[in-house]
């Protein structure tokens, strides 16, 4: 059986499990750390909470169905999800990634994976042969984000996928800024889907959640036994939140959208901007992959001014938007990516990608656009 986008949002593909027959609209939060064996030698499915919670396998249910996944892991944060997918790498081994990173990730590849042995070559993935030229014999990862932060670039993920079957390694993409209701990586021949869910899936600034969802039964049980290890699974209230959130995600993508595309419009036209990236634009260089694999391009947007003075004054004056790190909730949020998301990216590589004192990232709300607009001029001319 499989619904509509929106159906599977609030049901999944089937019926939930019937965890206590009393009929609840809302999935029960189970908030415990143990559960009692019905007998010895005995379980109800349930024996601690670091391995598994009735709420949290629930919204792991739901996400695996959206991401046509067979397993969806949920974890404490994106980040949480991320560094536990990397245990399932080895000393020696050598992932390739794209450039245009999140920072977190960044640093967790820095910090961590080299430390352990493993080194990452960043390429831009958007360009293929860049990515066929950086395979090492032992590359057995290539991690892409798509499109990138902050600055939009769109990576083929058919394509990819196709020279890391080749290579016989595996594709993970992170899916954070589309999400499965614009994007579904597994279908286009990825091996792992990475989630902040902290973002849209949530969706409300208000807790922080990550996935990892997989269709390779090989891989599902490599993380499950990292997370029943490590520990860094999705609390029961957390989990709840995210389920809660993820059954208005249709609604909230496309007014995100339909305000960003506005916007993007808007700050095309405005002398003081000197640039703007947002791949619901025709003139984006990624739009004809876009449009290929994605069915929309979600409410993220970056842009250019003319001068530090002007980021200056938007930071500073803005009323409805405001001024803050994160990304994919209900409110507008402006950031300054070269002192905020980026400031731990070496300042050479940096100013390569663009990420200069003039660029800022906007996280479009669902606020009213006309409001939005108005509070962008007014800051933009303060
Ligand atoms: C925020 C984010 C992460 C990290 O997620 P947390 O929930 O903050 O740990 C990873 N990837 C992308 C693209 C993000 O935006």
């Amino acid at each position: 059986m499989s619904y509509g986008v929106d159906t599977v949002c609030i049901h999944g593909n089937g019926k939930r499990k019937n965890v206590d027959n009393t009929g609840s609209i809302s999935f029960p939060i189970y908030q415990t750390a143990a559960y009692a064996h019905p007998g010895v030698g005995q379980s109800t499915g349930y024996d601690y909470t670091r391995v598994q919670n009735p709420t949290r396998e629930e919204v792991e249910r739901i996400m695996a169905d959206l991401e046509h996944g067979t397993d969806a892991i949920a974890f404490s944060c994106g980040m949480a999800a991320v560094s536990a997918f990397m245990e399932l790498l080895h000393p020696g081994d050598h992932i390739v990634a794209t450039d245009d990173l999140y920072g977190g990730t960044i640093r967790q590849f820095r910090l961590i994976n080299e430390k352990n042995g493993i080194k990452v070559t960043y390429v831009d993935t958007s360009d293929l042969e860049q990515v066929k030229a950086a395979l090492q014999e032992n590359t057995k990862l290539i991690y892409v984000e798509t499109p990138t932060n902050p600055m939009m670039q769109v990576t083929d993920i058919t394509e990819i996928s196709k020279i890391a079957k080749e290579k016989g390694c595996l594709l993970a993409v992170d899916n954070t800024f589309l999400t499965p209701y614009f994007q579904n990586p597994l279908d286009l021949g990825a091996d792992v889907v990475v989630h902040s869910a902290t973002k849209y899936l949530e969706g409300h600034n208000d807790t922080l959640g990550g996935f990892l969802v997989t269709n390779r039964e090989d891989i599902s049980e490599g993380i499950r036994n990292v997370l029943k290890t490590t520990g860094a699974g999705l609390a029961p209230f957390d989990s709840w939140l995210v389920l809660r959130g993820i059954k208005t995600l249709s609604v909230r993508m496309e007014k995100h959208q339909a305000n960003a595309l506005a916007i993007a419009q808007w700050l095309q036209n405005q002398p003081k901007v000197k640039e703007v990236r947002y791949i619901g634009l025709e003139n984006h260089p990624g739009r004809e992959i876009i449009q290929k694999q994605s069915r929309g391009y979600g409410g993220m947007l970056t842009f250019r001014v003319d001068s530090k003075e002007t980021v200056y004054r938007i930071l500073e004056h803005v009323k409805v938007v405001q001024f803050a790190e994160s990304l994919g909730g209900t409110e507008s949020l402006i950031t300054y990516p070269m002192t905020q998301t980026h400031a731990d990216v070496p300042e050479e590589k940096r100013k390569a990608k663009g990420i200069d004192e003039t660029l800022l990232r906007m996280s479009v709300g669902i606020e009213d656009v006309h409001d939005l607009i108005a509070d962008l001029e007014q800051a933009m001319n303060a």
